[in-house]
């Protein structure tokens, strides 16, 4: 009998809406919208069901808050391009090595859900994977959805296709000699799960085209990894969706053409601007970054003591020795698309050397700024842009009654100073709250008065 009115009881409560609302913050709608002071945003279930200043708000007597006074609340960010299995190690190589070594105790869906976490961590609640074996990756993705592990809400490639296989292990990318392979190999990802393809590099205009195709069938995305100007000019022209990398200096600046008809069409282009030409004299003049307890905290301590030890002679190391050339066209380069008026995404290419999941987003958003890009502008890139580079614009990327309640609450005024990103205090993804990546208990109390 009490089994039996606990199970109506808890039978009451599921049926009941979980509502929880965030109050006291400025909040930054994703739009681009003017700032709304003393703001408040109530949410029910996954769902925002009101914003807008606290005064306006109607929050319903009961419904658990968190206090966002001297806070900004803005979409949950979005990264559009990532890489779970990677997580800052100088040396490909000497990771998947490492890995392979400690596969007993550390397999490679744990440092993915280190990566995710620490994404979540870092205000990220939607992110693309660009690259990782399938099934560890739909794997992932699936349990992140069914709420067993923390994490953005993730689309995930696989395994990239490519002609010229690059120092990484097979399993995360497929060979491909001919279109009719480029297709099939494109099929087969689709087939194994997949939600996005990724092109990477050496494929010619026919490959990019039957890519594409085979993609628009199942309406799927194809994001491709591009650096010289002939391959960006043969991606586009194959109709390849998202175009990444482009802007980063690997070349001197593109054609004025090229970036023109880019622009006109309205494709989106995404630099990944920070992953080297930034990060390589942010960590020069400032080695310290690396003995951040911070950057650390959530590793388990060897697998730190791993990544930590491989960056020691970091200006060494192979994926920097380009950096001289990068630095020399860096401002051209990504100013060339700043002033472009070209659709701009924004994606960290984390786990790269010396590029971590807890800092990657908010450092590529800092380059931007720099460079002239306003904080407002970078902040709809990070959000209302990325959501349509992730085709979800109906449900993310905005603050707004019916899309899902993804918020990030930052310590600071982002508009004034974008490092205000990194001072993340609460990110709520589906409607529920997390401090750290970890969920967190909050008390109902009384509403009425926030203060
Ligand atoms: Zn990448």
């Amino acid at each position: 009998m009490l089994l039996l009115a606990s199970m109506v009881a808890a039978t009451l409560q599921a049926a009941q809406p979980t509502r929880l609302a965030l109050v006291g913050g400025m909040l930054l709608d994703g739009y681009g919208g003017a700032p709304v002071h003393h703001a408040a945003v109530l949410m029910e279930g996954d769902r925002i069901v009101a914003a807008g200043p606290a005064s306006e708000v109607e929050i319903p007597e009961g419904t658990p808050i968190i206090d966002t006074r001297g806070e900004t609340m803005l979409p949950g960010l979005i990264e559009v391009h990532a890489h779970l299995v990677i997580v800052g190690d100088g040396d490909y190589p000497r990771w998947f090595k490492w890995l392979e070594d400690h596969k007993a105790r550390y397999p490679l869906t744990s440092i993915m859900a280190l990566s995710a976490r620490q994404l979540l961590a870092a205000g990220v609640t939607s992110a693309i994977d660009l690259g990782a074996p399938l099934k560890e990756s739909v794997e992932i993705r699936d349990q992140i959805n069914r709420g067993t592990i923390p994490g953005p809400r993730l689309s995930v490639s696989g395994p990239w296709l490519t002609s010229e296989p690059a120092i990484f292990p097979p399993y995360c990318q497929v060979e491909v000699h001919t279109a009719a392979e480029a297709a099939r190999a494109t099929e087969a990802n689709i087939r194994g799960g997949a939600d996005v393809i990724k092109a990477h590099a050496g494929l010619n205009f026919e490959q990019y085209k039957a890519i594409v195709e085979v993609a628009h069938r199942y309406k799927i995305k194809v994001h491709a990894h591009l650096y010289d100007e002939h391959a960006v000019r043969d991606a586009f022209n194959a109709g390849v969706d998202v175009l990444q990398h482009v802007g980063s200096a690997g070349t001197p600046p593109y054609s004025a053409q090229l970036v023109k008809d880019i622009a006109e069409s309205g494709r989106p282009v995404v630099p990944t601007a920070a992953h080297r030409v930034w990060l390589f004299p942010a960590t020069r003049d400032f080695p310290e970054r690396l003995d951040d307890p911070e950057l650390a905290r959530g590793f388990p301590p060897e697998v730190w003591a791993e990544v930590h030890d491989s960056l020691r002679q970091f200006h060494t190391l192979d994926y920097f020795v380009d950096r001289e050339q990068e630095e020399f066209f860096g401002d051209a380069s990504l100013g060339q698309w700043i002033q472009s008026g070209a659709v701009l995404g924004m994606g960290s290419d984390n786990g790269t050397p010396l590029n971590f999941h807890k800092d990657a987003l908010w450092r590529e958003a800092k380059v931007f700024v720099d460079h002239g890009l306003p904080a407002s502008r970078v902040i709809t890139a990070l959000t209302w842009t990325n959501a349509r580079i992730l085709g979800k614009e109906k449900d993310l990327g905005t603050i707004e009654p019916g899309k899902l309640a993804d918020i990030a609450v930052v310590r600071g005024n982002p508009l004034f100073d974008i490092v205000a990103l990194s001072q993340i205090d609460v990110v709520v993804k589906d409607g529920i709250p997390y401090r750290d990546a970890e969920r967190m208990a909050i008390a109902a109390r009384a509403t009425g008065s926030p203060r």
